[in-house]
């Protein structure tokens, strides 16, 4: 039986903005990336059967990244080489260079994200190598990508704030994205990588890159982590801009090894709630992602992060509809 409180969260659609919005979930990659023990393979691919039987459609299985830098994701093959298993569903793995590139194709991953910061310094601390380095590097992978009709998606770190240089400007985001944009016309995913992001920077941000790049909204994603509980408001910053494609991870897992006490990313049972009850399709049956919500807050050494299953787990979602309780007295 349907639980009545998550039903709630679909009751209050808004025809006008009754629209589609992808979902895509990068628990397997950037949830677990930072967790200090290992999670079996056999767990990830549970965690991925899960987040499918949701009805998610986009899932960031892992990233091909060097094991010593990752030794979480250090079985990037071994993940891959099951996702045959689910058929219908997109994934893409991370890749920071071109022997990620390289091992990710020959795993046969067909949707890459390349991932460079906007701020040079954290590119330095991340990649050990300039921004400008990554950016040629992007050029190299561009090639190689249109050649192998492999679908690249740029990933920005760091859009907005950076744990070393402070505050990222719009105008120095502006400069990062359109020196990706002028190797080649990749969709951008603009991630809050420390959570610190407010929402006018995310509207500033998007006013800017539209109108100077022009940008269509489908050509732009947003990551956020919640850090500062802060992630649902800039998505709906994002959602008004036209944006209608959004990362998050169940349980809202992950962290960043750079910014100490950086939270995950949203939870993706809490965007989907949000999105729903604003009327937003999704396509994801909230009931299955709870289960898968639990089952990814096992591979966690923190808290719970999230706020649906918490009030799952304290009753909140179980109470009898009050309509119900009247008809029967
Ligand atoms: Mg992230």
């Amino acid at each position: 039986m349907p639980d009545e409180q998550l039903v709630l969260h679909r009751r209050q659609k808004v025809p006008s903005m009754s629209e589609s919005v992808r979902i895509v979930d990068v628990t397997p990659r950037d949830g677990l990336q930072n967790e200090p023990n290992p999670v079996s393979t056999q767990d990830k691919l549970v965690l991925i059967q899960k987040l499918v039987a949701s009805g998610i459609k986009h899932i960031q299985a892992t990233s091909f990244v060097h094991p010593k830098w990752v030794p979480q994701l250090a079985d990037a093959e071994a993940v891959s080489a099951q996702l045959h298993r689910f058929p219908g569903v997109q994934f893409s793995a991370l890749i920071p260079n071109l022997r990620g590139y390289e091992r990710a194709v020959a795993a046969g991953i067909r949707h890459l994200e390349f991932v460079v910061a906007a701020s040079d310094t954290f590119n330095r601390k991340n990649l050990n190598r300039s921004k400008s380095e990554s950016l040629q590097l992007l050029a190299d992978v561009g090639k190689k990508a249109e050649r192998d009709s492999v679908v690249l998606r740029v990933g920005f770190s760091t859009c907005f704030h950076c744990p070393f240089e402070g505050r990222i400007s719009a105008r120095a985001l502006l400069s990062a994205v359109r020196s990706s944009r002028e190797l080649g016309t990749w969709r951008a995913a603009l991630c809050d990588t420390d959570g610190m992001a407010f929402p006018d920077q995310i509207t500033e941000a998007l006013v800017l890159l539209k109108e100077e790049l022009k940008l269509a909204p489908g050509e732009l994603a947003l990551h956020f982590h919640d850090t500062y509980g802060r992630a649902l408001a800039n998505t709906l910053a994002g959602l008004k801009e036209g944006v209608r494609e959004f990362d998050a991870t169940a349980a809202g897992l992950g962290g960043c090894p750079y910014c100490p006490g950086a939270s995950g990313n949203v939870a993706t049972e809490d965007l989907v709630a949000f999105l729903d009850g604003m009327g937003y399709e999704t396509g994801i049956d909230l009931e299955k992602l709870l289960d898968a919500a639990q089952f990814a807050s096992r591979f966690s050494s923190r808290p719970y992060q999230g706020h649906l299953l918490r009030a799952k787990r304290a009753g909140a979602c179980g109470v009898t509809p009050t309509a119900a309780k009247a008809e029967v007295s």
